[in-house]
């Protein structure tokens, strides 16, 4: 991994805060320059948070089985896929790989951090291609000069496809590529799929991402997490913001760890949603296929998807138009809501006239 760092960040001499240099109970907090008064609710707010957001890392050991010492809390997953291009990737030199059609916002923080793109595309059904992949990465590492391939992003469940992969076609990129592969697990939890976290004592250049966003109900929080090497994870803690999940979502997300039983009863009801809306969408004239999906969204090919987002954003339902991503021609997304939500939307696809 070391050899994968950028050299400012390997030798980088990380930001010290108060809530770094004492750990503990104090009677008198006079370190941080903070206001001694709390004006909204006397909850501590007038402090700052946990830099290293312990307590969800404790929570999530417990509750998602996670290794609490390889864990990272980011600002929703989000934050913590900027910070990986920011480790490894040198702007202007190295590079990524990215597996279209998938999560955009890969090549936006690669654009951001100046982190050229290579693409090797999903099939037409949404598999990553190993023949391209290989090919790739031989061509790619006979080439190397002055920067490389550094990170890869594998999506399971793949957004905006839906579809996740079995474990031992993550094995395998891993076998293959030798910078950081990350996958992303934002919709884990809605798969049936065995994590790739499984995989982590073998793999140290392995990064998991998994979030509260979405089957934890949290996504106005903004909590992502990072599953990763004990090295991996104290270059990602060295380097991000020092307070960067807020006191208020660090409760947050404690209560919503708590709430096991009722989070697992909800993915249960969105489950039995999604094949009830797979199965009433199939039955419609305007719906040419349903992808199947092991996340909380459907992609639905339409015959005009244009037409029909249009149609539908005029009743007041949004969905989203994914039509000119890769193989996603005539395609909306569709998150699976609550049964009501679903019944509006069916209702209004019913009435729909081409
Ligand atoms: N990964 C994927 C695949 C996503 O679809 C999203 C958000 N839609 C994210 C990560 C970002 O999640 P977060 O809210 O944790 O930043």
């Amino acid at each position: 991994m070391k050899e994968l760092l950028r050299a400012n960040i390997a030798n980088l001499i990380p930001y010290s805060c108060a809530r770094n240099d004492f750990v503990g109970e104090a009677e008198v907090y006079l370190d941080a320059n903070e206001n001694w008064r709390d004006f909204v609710g006397d909850q501590g707010r007038n402090r700052y948070p946990d830099p290293l957001s312990t307590h969800i890392r404790r929570a999530l050991a417990e509750v998602l089985d996670l290794p609490f010492a390889n864990t990272v809390i980011g600002n929703g997953s989000d934050e913590l896929i900027d910070n990986l291009f920011r480790c490894f990737c040198n702007p202007g030199k190295d590079r990524t790989i990215i597996m279209s059609p998938t999560y955009g916002a890969y090549r936006v923080f690669a654009d951001i951090n100046d982190v050229g793109i290579d693409q090797v595309p999903l099939t037409s059904g949404f598999a990553i291609d190993f023949e391209a992949l290989q090919a790739f990465l031989e061509k790619e590492k006979l080439e190397r000069k002055e920067g490389r391939c550094k990170l890869l992003f594998i999506c399971s469940p793949n957004n905006p496809s839906g579809n996740a992969y079995p474990l031992e076609q993550i094995e395998r990129v891993c076998t293959l590529f030798d910078g950081i592969t990350v996958v992303d697990e934002a919709y884990f939890d809605f798969s049936s799929y065995e994590s790739a976290v499984t995989l982590l004592s073998r793999f140290p250049n392995l990064v998991v991402l998994r979030t509260l966003s979405k089957c934890w109900a949290l996504a106005n929080a903004r909590v992502g997490i990072a599953v990763a090497s004990k090295d991996v994870c104290a270059v990602l803690t060295s380097m991000k913001y020092p307070y960067n999940v807020g006191g208020p979502s660090q409760e947050l997300a404690l209560k919503a760890l708590a709430q096991g039983a009722q989070v697992e009863a909800t993915k249960k009801e969105t489950l039995a949603e999604r094949a009830r809306m797979a199965a009433a969408l199939s039955g419609l004239a305007c719906v040419v296929k349903v992808f199947p999906s092991d996340s909380n969204f459907l992609l639905v090919r339409v015959t005009d998807a244009n037409k029909l987002y249009q149609y539908l954003a005029q009743r007041g339902i949004i969905v989203r138009n994914r039509s000119r991503e890769l193989h996603c021609e005539n395609c909306l997304r569709i998150t699976v809501g609550s049964r009501g939500e679903n019944d509006t939307l069916l209702s209004a696809l019913k009435l729909y006239k081409e």
